[in-house]
């Protein structure tokens, strides 16, 4: 049974039911009240009409039984007879003269004597009070229109009613017909609204059905299709909504891919990076265990070596636990008032024995003897500067000159240029990348992922880090904070 009722239960049934429930009742309703109000009217004037007509007839009647002129009595049964609907009786109170044989009178054997209104307005008529009743007459099998009219005698007293009868077989053919017209006009808005549902049903259930295949298809994970519906509608709306959905769930999908591929990356990067000392280590202590190192020098060597292995992998494992911790949506950085300018100091004083070495001045310019007051991590924004100070000693010729310019009007900008060796432009957007780093040899204990952790730190402060650079030339890092709260 419910599987019958709900393959009635879609959209063109729907709005079919209620299309023609509407249609039905508007037709039903509107059929009624013309009908009421024509019926109504019809009979109205028709009695009035036969009530004027009687008056007239009881009259002449009454005058015709007083001085017995009965011509004049026949001309108006004619004006009567003119009604071909009306009949016409005379029924005396018993003291009449004149009596149901009378020629003149038209007698129609088809009196409704059995009806209760008939014997009702005759009834009224003989007690001298005209009565007009509309009902139905089961001789004439149609509505019919009494009118009892007392007849008055020569005393003023009453002979007997006069009784004229109206069918209305006209009004019921108009009823009849009416309701036909109906009946017919309810078929026709049937089917019309047959035609309606169907075209509207068509044009909201075919999007629908092509939004429901699409959506199948993107739980299925194929993003790439597109609901191709065009229209300025609700429904066009959510098409626009499902395409645009699609474009996101494809974004997301690739991004989730980059992820993993960045995530697999990663690890491989990782084990490479710790796995390469390792094995150095490994060596060199093996060599040392088996007594193949005899020398003394040597030994101390192989110990020497040992120990810049094991602190390159402190520096690896430290740098990868900054990251992970820079990485981590909820890690935030304690922030206090701290001098910019006094950071730097800091940091180029940490360099300062390498800078030295190499020969390498750092030369400061603009408002670094301003103490430029940021709220911010005062080890993290060093550790910045020294990821940034260290590659640009590395990457510097012995005897040239790192500058160091800071502007802090409004906001803060920190520029370091070095006059080394340059990157190359097609390696500027990845340099900030995790173990992206030059194969140059004097990087050979570079990890690749100082300028990931300088960024982080950065972008934790709110600012912004770019790079100008010229193979050769030199490369200038640039530090933008706006406010740095
Ligand atoms: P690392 O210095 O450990 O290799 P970084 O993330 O700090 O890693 O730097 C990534 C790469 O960017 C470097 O290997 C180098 O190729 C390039 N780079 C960074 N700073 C400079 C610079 N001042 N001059 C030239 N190349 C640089």
């Amino acid at each position: 049974m419910k599987g019958f009722f709900s393959r009635f239960n879609n959209i063109f049934f729907k709005v079919f039911g209620a299309l023609s429930a509407l249609t039905l009742i508007f037709a039903l309703l509107l059929g009624i009240v013309f009908l009421r109000l024509y019926t109504t009217a019809t009979q109205r004037s028709r009695q009035e009409q036969l009530i004027h007509v009687s008056n007239q007839l009881a009259t002449r009647l009454g005058d015709t039984i007083i001085y017995g002129n009965y011509e004049e009595m026949m001309q108006f049964l004619e004006i009567y007879n003119s009604f071909e609907s009306a009949e016409l009786w005379y029924i005396p109170n018993g003291n009449a003269e004149l009596s149901v044989e009378d020629e003149f009178l038209i007698i129609d054997t088809k009196i409704p004597t059995e009806q209760e209104e008939f014997v009702e307005v005759v009834r009224k008529a003989s007690e001298g009070n005209q009565e007009a009743s509309v009902f139905y007459s089961e001789i004439h099998k149609a509505t019919a229109i009494v009118v009892g009219t007392p007849v008055y005698g020569a005393n003023g007293s009453v002979y007997g009613a006069l009784v004229s009868i109206e069918t209305l077989e006209d009004l019921d053919d108009a009823i009849r017909s009416t309701g036909r017209m109906i009946f017919i006009s309810a078929v026709m808005a049937l089917l019309v609204s047959g035609l309606l549902a169907f075209l509207f049903a068509r044009r909201i259930t075919e999007p629908v059905r092509q939004m429901r295949l699409m959506t199948r298809d993107m739980m299925d994970g194929n993003y790439k299709l597109k609901t191709g519906i065009s229209r300025h509608d609700e429904i066009g709306e959510m098409a626009r909504s499902i395409d645009m959905l699609s474009d996101k769930l494809l974004e997301n999908e690739e991004e989730r891919k980059n992820m993993e591929q960045m995530r697999l990356d990663f690890f491989a990067n990782v084990s490479h990076e710790l796995r390469t000392p390792i094995t150095v280590v490994r060596a060199y202590a093996e060599s040392l265990v088996d007594g193949v190192v005899t020398s003394k020098e040597a030994q101390e060597d192989y110990y020497a070596r040992i120990l810049r292995e094991c602190s390159n992998m402190e520096r690896l494992v430290g740098d990868l636990l900054t990251l992970s911790k820079m990485q981590n949506p909820n890690f935030r950085i304690e922030k206090e008032l701290v001098s910019l300018t006094q950071i730097l100091e800091d940091a180029v004083g940490g360099v300062a024995a390498i800078a030295a070495d190499k020969d390498i001045e750092i030369s400061p310019s603009g408002q670094f003897d301003e103490p430029c007051m940021v709220m911010g991590d005062y080890g993290r924004l060093r550790q910045m500067f020294m990821v940034v100070f260290d590659n640009a000693l590395k990457f510097s010729p012995e005897g040239s000159t790192i500058h160091v310019d800071v502007k802090c009007a409004g906001g803060i900008e920190v520029t370091i240029r070095d006059e080394g060796s340059g990157i190359a432009p097609e390696d500027i957007p990845n340099i900030f990348e995790k173990f992206y780093k030059s194969r140059l040899l004097e990087n050979e204990k570079g990890s690749g992922l100082g300028l990931a952790i300088a960024k982080y730190i950065c972008e934790k402060h709110n600012g912004t880090v770019r790079v100008e650079s010229e193979l050769g030339k030199g490369s200038a890092f640039t530090f933008a904070f706006g406010t740095v709260k």
